[in-house]
């Protein structure tokens, strides 16, 4: 296996996946999460003709993004991010894609050069353990994004459960796209939410069968590799 031979294949399985989805037209964005994984490796990604990286880890993101400057890369942090950390990070990052708190969103805002595309993290299943905003959480602070002028919440992210099964994963990528949709109808200033962060190496199929615009892909990328 090479990662040009795993791109292939992970490319096919976007396209079979689209087309038997409902939204056949619709443009998914694949993200190499390179996490597991040392500069050149992720380069090989980049050569293989992926232009998204994403990283889960502040020092991480850091790390690969000095190492690839010279290359034309649009970058996802996807992990938890401290408020300690913003000032480090924001303004390197395309996509953020773990807000997670009003207080993570006012540092940003405070710390923002330019205005940062950021998904909102919504815990769909109410596992405790998990980060993100419980759907009535949501519900109730949804507003206050408004005010936010540095950040524009372009989405919606989710995790689904480690021991969920296809049909639960299904049923929360199901309820995110919902959740999604009737927010872009609120047109709320700054929120625009047109987009869809769901999907893992396990499971981007199922997600893009239930509307997934950026899928995040990290082990199958380097299997027979690291
Ligand atoms: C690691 C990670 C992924 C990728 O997971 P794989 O199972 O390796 O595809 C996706 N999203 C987040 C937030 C991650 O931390």
């Amino acid at each position: 296996m090479t990662i040009e031979e795993n791109t292939k294949h992970i490319m096919m399985k976007v396209d079979a996946a689209k087309a038997v989805s409902p939204y056949p037209n619709q443009e998914v964005t694949v993200l190499a999460v390179t996490k597991y994984v040392d500069a050149n490796l992720a380069r090989e990604v980049v050569e293989s003709g992926i232009s998204n990286i994403a990283e889960n880890r502040v020092e991480l993101f850091l790390d690969k993004y000095r190492k690839l400057k010279d290359f034309d890369i649009t970058w996802h942090l996807i992990g938890n991010l401290q408020r300690r950390k913003v000032k480090e990070v924001i303004n390197l990052v395309d996509y953020f894609h773990a807000l997670d708190s009003l207080k993570l969103a006012q540092e940003i805002e405070k710390r923002a050069e330019h205005k940062i595309k950021c998904f909102l993290e919504v815990n769909i299943s109410g596992e405790e353990s998990k980060h993100g905003f419980s759907i009535r959480a949501l519900d109730q602070i949804l507003l206050e994004f408004a005010q936010f002028s540095k950040i524009e919440i372009v989405g919606l992210m989710t995790m689904a459960p480690f021991e969920a099964d296809e049909k639960e994963c299904a049923q929360i990528f199901h309820d995110l796209k919902a959740l999604q949709m009737k927010i872009s109808e609120m047109k709320i200033p700054n929120v625009s939410c047109t987009e869809l962060s769901m999907g893992m190496s396990r499971d981007y199929q199922v997600a893009i069968q239930e509307g997934a615009t950026f899928v995040r892909i990290g082990h199958e990328f380097f299997r027979g590799i690291a």
